[in-house]
Formats: C-alpha cells, sequence, structure tokens
C-alpha cells in the first residue's frame, strides 16, 4: 500500500512507515496514492465480519503484510459483533459498542495495536498519549499484554468521569496511567513537550498511536460493510449513513469503504452545536469557532483533523460532494432526540442520538437510513439518566472494573516531574 501526504506529495510511504509515523512532514496526513474498488462486493458481503474484513484489509494494505498476518491481526483485534439494530421500519443504528470500552473506537485501536505489534520486529516502544475519555480507554485496553510496547497515559485528575477512569487505570501491566494536577490541555502540552524532547523521543521510542493514525480508518472501512451485510438484499443499494462527527474519522472511512465499491447513497456528517463542517458543507466557508462544551462531548471539536482526508476522496473522484450533507444539532434537540429513541423502545446516548435526529429529518421514502451507535449508553450513564428519566444498567465490562484497584499514579504539572517519572517507570 503506497501513501502520501496530503502536505507535500513527495513524502510517500509504505502502510508499516506510515502507521509507525502516524504523522507525516509538516503535520500533513497520509492517504492512500489510489483506492481500487472490489469487482466483486457481492461474494464480499456474503462473508461473515472476521473472513470479509481481512479479505478488505488485504485488499487495502496489498501484499506489504503477508495475507497470513493480517488475518491473524484482524482475528485478534475484532472479536465482538457489530449487530443492526431496527429501530422503526426504515431506520437502523450500527452498534459499534460491544468491544471492551463499548465505543467505536475499540475497533481502530486494537487493529493498531496489532498492527504495531507486528510491525516493530520486537523493537521497544512506548505510547504516549493524553486522555479526556475514551480514546485512552480504548488504546490501553488496545495495548495490554502487548510485550515490547509500553503505553502512559496523561489524564486530568478529577476532570473525567469515574467510569470512564476505571476502564483505563485498573488495568496494570504494562500500562501506566498518569493523573496530572490540571486540565486536559495542559495534559496535552506536555504529551507534545515530550515528543519536542530527544531524550525522551529517541530515548523511550515514542510513538503516539493518536487518532490520525492510518491503520485506525482503515479498520473503521470494516464496519460499514457489516452494516450492509445484514440488510435484506433488496434493501442494500438504499442505505444512507448518518454520523456522528467529532473528528471525523468515522465519516473518513464511511467514504473510503463507498470508494471500495460498496452501495452507499449518501452521508449525513452529523454534529452538535460545534459543526463547522455543516456550515462549510453549506456556504463553502471554512470557519471554526471556539469549541464549546455539550453532552456530546467526544464530539466538542471545532477544528476536525480528518476533513483535509474527506476533501482529499471529493478532489480524487471517489465521492460527489453533493452526497454529504451536514447537520447541526443543538442541546436541547439532542435531547429530544434521545426521548423520541426511548418511546421507540431504544435507549440510547447523546452522540447516537445526534446520529439519528439528523436521519429522521431527512430521510427519503425509498432510502434506508443507519445511524452509527458509537458509544454504550451506560458510558454516558449520568446524562442518560438525566435526560430520560430512568435507570441504566451497567454492563459487565464496566461493571467487573469498578471494583478494581487503581493503578494511577499523580504527578505535578511540570515537564521535569514528568520526564522523571518516564524515566523511573520506564528504564
Ligand atoms: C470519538 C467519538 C465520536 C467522534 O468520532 P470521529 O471519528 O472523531 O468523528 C463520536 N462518538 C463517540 C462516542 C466517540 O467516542
Amino acid at each position: 500500500m503506497n501513501l502520501v501526504n496530503l502536505k507535500d506529495a513527495s513524502d510517500k510511504v509504505s502502510f508499516s512507515e506510515a502507521v509507525k509515523k502516524g504523522l507525516g512532514k509538516h503535520q500533513g496526513l497520509y492517504f492512500p496514492q489510489s483506492i481500487k474498488p472490489f469487482d466483486n462486493i457481492d461474494e464480499i458481503l456474503a462473508l461473515p465480519l472476521v473472513e470479509r474484513s481481512t479479505r478488505i484489509l488485504q485488499h487495502l494494505i496489498g501484499d506489504e503484510l503477508a495475507p497470513e498476518l493480517i488475518e491473524t491481526i484482524v482475528s485478534t483485534a475484532f472479536q465482538f459483533p457489530a449487530p443492526l439494530a431496527k429501530v422503526t421500519d426504515n431506520i437502523h443504528c450500527l452498534e459499534l459498542f460491544h468491544g471492551p470500552t463499548l465505543a467505536f473506537k475499540d475497533f481502530g485501536g486494537r487493529f493498531m495495536a496489532q498492527c504495531l505489534a507486528n510491525i516493530s520486529e520486537g523493537k521497544p516502544i512506548t505510547i504516549l498519549t493524553a486522555t479526556s475519555g475514551d480514546t485512552g480507554a480504548a488504546v490501553a485496553h488496545a495495548f495490554h499484554g502487548i510485550n515490547n510496547i509500553q503505553v502512559v497515559i496523561l489524564y486530568p485528575k478529577g476532570k473525567i468521569s469515574q467510569l470512564q477512569e476505571k476502564l483505563f487505570t485498573t488495568l496494570g501491566g504494562n500500562i501506566h496511567t498518569v493523573a496530572i494536577e490540571s486540565d486536559f490541555d495542559d495534559c496535552q502540552h506536555l504529551v507534545k513537550a515530550a515528543f519536542d524532547d530527544p531524550d525522551v523521543r529517541d530515548g523511550l521510542h515514542l510513538n503516539s498511536a493518536n487518532s490520525i493514525n492510518i491503520s485506525r480508518l482503515l479498520a473503521q472501512v470494516c464496519y460499514y460493510f457489516e452494516a450492509i451485510a445484514q440488510l435484506p438484499k433488496e434493501q442494500q443499494a438504499k442505505a444512507v449513513f448518518s454520523v456522528p462527527s467529532g473528528n471525523f474519522g468515522n465519516l473518513t472511512a464511511g467514504v473510503i469503504a463507498k470508494a471500495l465499491g460498496l452501495l452507499i447513497k449518501r452521508f449525513i456528517a452529523a454534529t452538535n452545536s460545534n459543526d463547522t463542517v455543516p456550515r462549510y458543507l453549506q456556504t463553502g466557508e471554512w470557519e471554526p469557532k471556539p469549541t464549546v462544551a455539550t453532552i456530546s462531548n467526544a464530539m466538542d471539536v471545532s477544528q476536525p483533523n480528518n476533513w483535509p482526508r474527506i476533501e482529499a476522496l471529493i478532489e480524487q473522484g471517489y465521492i460527489d460532494k453533493s452526497a454529504i450533507v451536514g447537520e447541526g444539532i443543538d442541546e436541547e434537540y439532542t435531547q429530544v432526540a434521545m426521548r423520541q429513541l426511548s418511546a421507540l423502545g431504544y435507549v440510547s446516548e447523546p452522540h447516537a442520538a445526534i446520529g439519528y435526529r439528523s436521519l429522521s429529518r431527512s430521510l427519503q421514502d425509498d432510502e434506508v437510513g443507519i445511524f452509527l451507535g458509537t458509544a454504550h449508553p451506560a458510558k454516558f450513564r449520568e446524562t442518560v439518566e438525566n435526560v430520560l428519566g430512568q435507570p441504566i444498567s451497567l454492563p459487565q465490562p464496566l461493571a467487573d472494573c469498578v471494583g478494581k484497584a487503581d493503578f494511577s499514579v499523580d504527578v505535578d504539572n511540570s515537564y521535569e516531574a514528568l520526564k522523571k517519572h518516564l524515566f523511573s517507570i520506564l528504564t
């Protein structure tokens, strides 16, 4: 697989290099040089999830990795289903929250971890990342127990929900969690300072494993196929996907699935009040506003870092711009949508509810709508209980870790303190 840096066409890398590097020169995103459609989509759709996903990733990655290796990586990474739940006669939710940390990020996180573990040739790697919640949990679980990789996760002490915290601080082993006495921005600054410090970057073999890594997107392509495969044959060409979006990785993956020949009629780019993209799609002006906090906090992003990849997919003719429609849903209507879903017998959380709301507003009679269920309602338990006025029970992975001991260490908000801590635990 050949990838090109969207900011510097002379920066070309293989899949393995792109996975190891994350970002290219000038902070440019890597993008496939070409995407060749399948000529046997029906045959691909007929396969079970793991077999089909293996075929899709073999097709995308090519002979750079042995086919058997891709098969091993996929079968280790994708050990949970992605069922399509019927909400109304023509609307379904693609439930992407049956993995260990109950959000879609498990798919990309676990695939990336298995790729890195297999292409690093046993060399030591330290993943250093800051989290405000979901990503940390997915990364921690995905890398837990992988031999040559140590993971250090920084998070703002006391500023994330206790449930979220328990999901990644209770693993131990190669997962090191550090509570910083400050906010998320300071955690990010500390991570950045570490990457700028050659002692730490080279000495500890840092890698960021962040959300722009190409391996995550490729993994996410697979569940769009899984959704279509679960529709009755006569509905398969009528699907419209509504994608609750923050950094727009999920939507990018959907458009790549379409570029591979999957029949998708159109996409809805659904956001909360941080609606840079819906406004851009309407006016043609890119005018990010300051980010506002919402109850769908995993989508509180006003400068989505995957958008250049969607622009590239449009420019290179893989999708017509008119096939992506934007929709921004405010706080009030997010709650209205959660209540509407509940009245339909489907309990959901704020992110997926935004997907549903955007879809139900524009779905045509001859279309079938699918919104992505990006997280389990229990992950946003407090909000869901407040809005719906009914208790939410905890699924097993969350219930299991609530009683476990927390391995976190408190560190002052100072780079020197962090550096000292990193060397003390990793060398
Ligand atoms: C990360 C996340 C999103 C946003 O996904 P993007 O790929 O960044 O657009 C939506 N919902 C939930 C629950 C998330 O964790």
